[in-house]
C-alpha cells in the first residue's frame, strides 16, 4: 500500500517516504510450505527439499541458505548469496525487568524496533508493521518522526524469528503494537499472521492486532475470519477529546468506529479489547470513565487501561495510583471488564508509545 492510500489524515507526517525495496527473489521468510516448495522446484530440486527448507527457516532459524547442512554442497554454493529475508540486529538493550528492545536493520537500511517481553511460561514479541507511523497521535513517540514505508510480510515475521533466536526460546504470543498502524498495511499484516500461525506455529488466539481505527478497515479485517484478538486504541470517551489526541479521528467519528467494532464482534464472534492510555487531568476523570462505560455497556469487550509512558515531545503526565484505581472502580461498577496494563521495558525506552528510530546508538550489539 502506498502513502497515497492514507487520505483520512489531516496533516500526515509523511516526509521522506520511501518505496518498498524490490526483491528480485521473493523472500523465503514468511513464505508458506507451498510457496517454499514451489521455489525449490524452480531451482530444479526435488519437492522434499521444500519441507527441509521450511523447517530450517522456521524451526532452526537459519540465516543463510549456505548453512543448511542437509542440502547438497553444490546447490548450497549456488544459492549462498540469495538473501532469505532476515534483518540484522543493529542494537539491543535490556531493561532490568528482562524486556529486550531491538533495533533491526532492514535490507534497505531502514531501522525498525521490536521488543521481546519474557514472562513466566510466555515470551511475547511486540512487532512493528511500518517504518515510522503516519497517524501522529499526540502522546506517541513513533508518530513524531513521520512515516517511511510499510513493512513486507517477511519483515514482520523476521522480528519474531529474531527474538526467538536471541532468547533461545519459542515465542508464544505476538502483539502488533510496535511502530506503525497495522490496518494501513492489512495485506502484509494478514500474510504475517498466517505465517506466524502456520509456519512459526503460534496459535491465532495468541496474536493481537492493535489499531487506532481506519474507516472500513476493521470491517474488512473481520471478513478474514481470523481468530486473533483485535485491540482498538480508543483513548477517549467522546469525539471532541479523541480528536484532540488522535488527528485522524477528525474524519472518523467515534460512533462510526464503535459501530464497526460491533460488526467485528458479530462477524468473528471474538470480543474487542479497547486500549485507553490514561493521561492525568486529560481523560482520566471519573466522568470520563462513566462516559466510556455508557458506550460499552452490553458490548462484548474488555478495556485495557495503559498508564501513560512519558515521551520527551509531550507534556502529558501519568496519573497517580489513586486516580487510576478510581477510574477502574467506576468501570467495574458499570460492569465493564477492565484491566490495567503496566508497560514493560520503560527503562529501555521499549514501552508502549516509546518506540522510535531516531538517535540510534552507534555501538554494535
Ligand atoms: N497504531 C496502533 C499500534 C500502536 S502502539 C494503535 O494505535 O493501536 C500500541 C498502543 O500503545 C496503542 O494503544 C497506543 O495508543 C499506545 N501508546 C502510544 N503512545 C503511548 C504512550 N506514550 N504511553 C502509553 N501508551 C501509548
Amino acid at each position: 500500500m502506498s502513502a497515497k492510500s492514507v487520505p483520512v489524515l489531516p496533516s500526515p507526517k509523511t516526509s521522506g517516504i520511501t518505496q518498498q525495496p524490490n526483491f528480485s527473489i521473493p523472500p523465503l521468510v514468511g513464505a508458506s510450505l507451498e510457496e517454499i516448495t514451489a521455489w525449490v522446484h524452480d531451482q530444479g530440486q526435488p519437492a522434499y527439499r521444500g519441507k527441509q527448507l521450511h523447517e530450517w527457516i522456521y524451526q532452526k532459524g537459519v540465516r543463510s541458505l549456505s548453512d543448511i547442512s542437509v542440502f547438497p554442497k553444490q546447490w548450497r554454493a549456488e544459492v549462498a548469496e540469495i538473501p532469505i529475508g532476515r534483518s540484522n540486529i543493529h542494537y539491543r538493550s535490556v531493561a532490568p525487568d528482562g524486556t529486550v528492545k531491538y533495533l533491526l536493520q532492514l535490507a534497505d537500511n531502514q531501522i525498525i524496533e521490536c521488543v521481546g517481553i519474557p514472562a513466566e511460561k510466555r515470551l511475547t514479541v511486540c512487532v512493528s508493521t511500518q517504518v515510522g507511523c503516519p497517524m501522529a497521535c499526540d502522546f506517541c513517540a513513533t508518530g513524531k518522526e513521520g512515516y517511511k514505508r510499510n513493512l513486507a510480510r517477511h519483515e514482520i515475521v523476521d522480528q519474531v524469528l529474531t527474538v526467538q533466536e536471541d532468547f533461545q526460546q519459542r515465542v508464544s504470543h505476538v502483539v502488533f503494537m510496535g511502530m506503525g498502524e497495522p490496518l494501513l498495511n492489512t495485506a502484509h499484516v494478514i500474510g504475517a499472521i498466517k505465517s506466524l500461525n502456520q509456519d512459526v506455529g503460534i496459535g491465532q488466539r495468541n496474536l493481537t492486532v492493535s489499531t487506532v481505527g481506519i474507516r472500513d478497515r476493521i470491517r474488512q479485517f473481520a471478513q478474514h475470519q481470523l481468530q486473533v484478538t483485535l485491540a482498538v486504541s480508543l483513548h477517549a470517551p467522546n469525539q471532541a477529546l479523541r480528536e484532540q489526541l488522535i488527528p485522524s479521528a477528525r474524519s472518523y467519528p467515534i460512533e462510526d468506529l464503535l459501530t464497526e467494532c460491533r460488526e467485528y464482534v458479530k462477524i468473528t464472534g471474538r470480543r474487542v479489547s479497547f486500549e485507553y492510555v490514561l493521561l492525568a487531568g486529560v481523560n482520566d476523570l471519573p466522568e470520563h470513565a462513566l462516559e466510556l462505560a455508557r458506550h460499552l455497556r452490553g458490548f462484548q469487550s474488555h478495556v485495557n487501561l495503559i498508564p501513560y509512558n512519558p515521551i520527551t515531545e509531550a507534556d502529558y503526565k501519568r496519573p497517580n495510583q489513586n486516580r487510576i484505581q478510581a477510574f477502574v472502580k467506576v468501570l467495574k461498577q458499570q460492569q465493564i471488564a477492565v484491566s490495567v496494563r503496566y508497560s514493560r521495558g520503560l527503562e529501555a525506552d521499549a514501552a508502549c508509545g516509546q518506540l522510535r528510530v531516531k538517535k540510534v546508538p552507534s555501538s554494535e550489539p
